[in-house]
């Protein structure tokens, strides 16, 4: 509870402890994730063997649509160093898609082809319906909002509200509407009092904050987000994803670059793995976690509550309890 307070994540097998604790009334202590299985694995033993419920499907139907379309996409780099090859990928509206891959695998490439700041060198990329090599910028910025991943290569402006102004002046809008919508954007997102302070006075997870109030302030329909969770203390994560997820409530198309195995596993609807430049994997959090060759070759690691389901598979856990709520749920 301590740590919460102090915006620091817990290790996962301490959660774990403290879940199990409040479940069951009675505490429960693991010095790591070895002593956690030691101790289920012997609980479960001795439980009479029950059928284990099939783990709830995580994915909605997704609509036909497809809001990214993106046909044997290839890119190379004016030096020569070739970013993509041959990349297809179809992501339907209404989609929360996960993009993974070791540093220079090429996601970022990816994701500003989906903005218009790259053009293929071949193949094509289609934002609702539209190709983007004949739209500029400031036109796919009306569909897709793209957040840096880091927030001052995109903050430019004097002030926070100027900031958050900028791309809603962009699309031509009335400067009562912007007063209107920078003023809204700003109580949402808790910047009242930072509104005439220049950003880079900020905290990086306020820094962030304002990218993505200056984004989401413009109503795309697609958000990108390029490591929206890198550098961020725990509660600074919690706040930023659950922005992301009430974007998808409402209906938008994510598409969320990170390293962030846990968030995978919380969010496992659509993992798309790309390695020097290919997509070498696209499935859901539990065909990825129980991949090892390629969790070793994408440079990741399954989460401590994924790996000890596994441990505890014999014993009747399910392989689809990925995080703590889960696996709570089933012991
Ligand atoms: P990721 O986002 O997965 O870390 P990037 O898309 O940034 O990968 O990079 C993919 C490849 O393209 C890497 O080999 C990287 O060195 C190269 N690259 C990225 N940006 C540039 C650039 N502006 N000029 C030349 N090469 C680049």
């Amino acid at each position: 509870d301590e740590m919460r307070a102090w915006g620091i994540g817990a290790p996962q097998i301490a959660e774990l402890a403290r879940a199990l604790s409040a479940k069951r009334g009675r505490p429960h202590r693991f010095a790591g994730p070895g002593e956690a299985a030691r101790v289920l694995r012997r609980e479960l033993s001795a439980r009479p063997p029950a059928s284990a419920p099939s783990p709830a499907p995580t994915t909605r139907a997704p609509s036909p649509r497809a809001s990214i379309a993106i046909e044997n996409l290839s890119f190379t780099y004016r030096d020569g160093s070739t970013a993509l090859r041959d990349v297809s990928l179809s992501v339907p509206e209404g989609q929360f898609l996960i993009l993974a891959g070791p540093n220079g695998s090429g996601k970022t490439t990816l994701a500003k082809h989906f903005i218009g700041l790259l053009k293929p060198a071949a193949g094509r990329v289609l934002i609702d319906g539209e190709d983007t090599a004949r739209l500029r910028v400031p036109q796919l910025a009306r569909s897709v909002g793209y957040v840096f991943q880091n927030p001052d290569h995109q903050i430019f402006a004097a002030t926070v509200a100027e900031e958050i102004a900028f791309g809603l002046r962009l699309q031509g809008l009335e400067d009562a509407e912007v007063r209107r919508r920078v003023a809204e954007s700003l109580t949402e997102y808790g910047l009242e009092s930072c509104a005439t302070l220049p950003p880079a006075t900020l905290s990086l997870g306020e820094r962030r904050q304002v990218t993505l109030a200056a984004v989401l302030a413009t109503r795309p329909r697609i958000l990108v987000l390029d490591e929206p969770t890198g550098g961020l203390d725990w509660q600074s994560r919690e706040e930023m994803l659950a922005r992301a997820q009430a974007f998808h409530d409402a209906g938008g198309t994510v598409v969320l670059i990170t390293h962030d195995v846990r968030l995978m596993a919380e969010r496992g609807e659509r993992i798309v793995i790309l390695l020097r430049g290919r997509v070498c994997f696209d499935g859901s959090a539990d065909e990825l976690f129980r991949r090892r060759d390629l969790l070793a070759q994408a440079q990741l690691t399954a989460p401590p509550v994924v790996r000890l389901a596994q441990r505890l598979a014999r014993f009747g856990v399910p392989p689809g309890a990925h995080t703590v709520a889960e696996l709570v749920d089933v012991l």
